[in-house]
């Protein structure tokens, strides 16, 4: 059936001329959009369907519509362990090494209900596409758990294969009983590839090979994977230069910067993003610039690690491809698509004055620029031929009370929403601000079931 949207107060389009269209309409055929302009312009047989019913139609009055939002890091199984007492007050190797013990009593229905609840959170607050880093495959869980997850939940996702190989015992962080032989990973890594990778335009799937980090997998599984990647076309991702230690351990066990071991390894170019960079020096954004290299940003847990402040402007200046990640709900226990936005802008004044970021340049970040990151020309924005990903935010409650002169910006400046609606792949997955694709009442219930069995499995009970 048609889907048509009408009367939004502002349609965002982010189109080549980033054009927001007061009074705007939308319709979409399937997965794609046919048509974007304002409700007054609206072709006469779309106008046609609205008046004899033979449209789905969606009243937008009084909202702001925009594309989906698109996150490009993420750990969901983490959503089982937030606000972890032992791990609040760490830094990224202390905060790793007091967690990976208790990640290792994971189970596949943990990995499978962690990801419904993660993939509701960001759906409502915006997001339409992400991606999700699972690294750790304890007691059978199998990358096809979060994939299931995502199909039930009809989220446009990019599933990484994470990976770790270098136990304690070889050197690396973490312990030997959460990781894996390097043969399986890639045996793993193949099968997945052959059995969900979709490269088609509008795919909901597509598979990437991530590898964990410099310190916890070998030079040769990065090497390999970036082969079997590029055998078969699918993305690349990984960890990279997070904070002063993750620089300190690649220079002392590899004399080089993070810039220089992911180019030695084959880990750059358009089919390559690396979550952080907080780190990056000057030679590694001219290098990422140069290769089309993408960076997932993630504000909050750069500030919750105390990680530092991603040179986000001056990679975005240099031409660095820059999506937002919200990352793992262990290291930012809130993953709020629009919040992350926010934190993005904030952080950026925070170090380099206020014209570091304006509104709209997060927005575009959080969209187009994610859309780039994952390697995808038909995400994030609305025009023909683009995936019908869209999301509408209610301006009408208190949070955006007086903020009628530029709703827009609002959507960043105010405190973060829900969304009321959201559109994925021409499909309406949130209306009214609820959950369509799940009851999550019940998600949540065996979500709290399941942490307290985590933890109370960890603790030798
Ligand atoms: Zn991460």
């Amino acid at each position: 059936m048609t889907l048509i949207a009408l009367n939004a107060d502002v349609l965002v389009t982010m189109d080549a001329q980033r054009r927001e269209i007061r009074d705007g309409a939308l319709v979409a055929d399937g997965p794609a959009v046919q048509w974007v302009g304002a409700t007054a312009e609206l072709p006469p047989q779309y106008r046609r369907m609205v008046d004899d019913g033979t449209a789905q139609v969606l009243d937008m009055r009084g909202r702001v519509v925009m594309p989906g939002l698109v996150n490009t890091h993420h750990h969901m199984y983490q959503s089982l362990t937030r606000a972890v007492p032992a791990a609040q007050d760490a830094e990224l190797f202390s905060w790793l090494t007091n967690l990976y013990m208790l990640w290792s009593h994971l189970t596949p229905e943990m990995i499978h209900v962690s990801t419904q609840t993660a993939m509701a959170e960001l759906m409502l607050s915006g997001c339409t596409t992400t991606s999700d880093h699972l690294y750790l495959y304890p007691n059978g869980a199998r990358l096809d758990d979060s994939i299931a997850a995502a199909q039930q939940m009809g989220m446009r996702f990019h599933a990484a294969r994470g990976s770790m190989s270098l136990g304690r015992s070889k050197g690396g962080l973490p312990p030997d009983a959460v990781v894996e032989e390097e043969e399986a990973i890639l045996r793993d890594s193949l099968r997945l590839i052959q059995q969900y990778h979709d490269s088609a335009r509008h795919s909901m799937l597509r598979v990437v090979l991530a590898p964990c980090s410099p310190f916890s997998v070998t030079r040769e599984l990065m090497r390999e994977s970036a082969v079997l990647a590029r055998a078969h076309g699918v993305s690349l991702h990984t960890h990279l230069a997070e904070n002063d230690n993750d620089v300190a351990f690649s220079r002392e066990k590899f004399g080089l910067t993070p810039a220089q071991y992911a180019e030695s390894l084959g880990w750059v170019g358009p089919d390559v993003w690396h979550a952080h960079c907080v780190k990056l020096d000057a030679e590694g954004i001219a290098l990422f610039a140069r290769t089309g290299t993408g960076v997932a940003h993630c504000p909050c847990s750069n500030m919750r690690l105390a990680s530092g402040i991603a040179p986000v402007r001056t990679m975005r200046d240099a031409g660095v491809p820059v999506g937002l990640g919200v990352d793992g709900s262990a290291s930012n226990d809130g993953a709020h698509m629009l919040g992350e936005a926010r934190q993005a802008l904030l952080l950026q004044r925070v170090g380099h004055g206020p014209a570091a970021m304006g509104a709209r340049e997060a927005l575009e970040i959080a969209t187009l620029g994610g859309a780039r990151v994952l390697g995808r020309d038909d995400i994030g924005a609305l025009a023909p031929g683009m995936s019908a990903d869209f999301v509408a935010f209610d301006m009408s409650g208190v949070g955006y009370a007086g903020a009628g002169h530029d709703p827009v910006a609002a959507l960043v400046f105010c405190t973060p929403t829900d969304v009321s609606t959201s559109v994925i792949n021409g499909r309406v997955v949130v209306r009214d601000g609820h959950l369509l694709t799940a009851d999550l009442p019940r998600v949540l219930t065996r979500h709290r079931e399941l942490a307290r069995t985590l933890f109370e499995r960890a603790a030798g009970h």
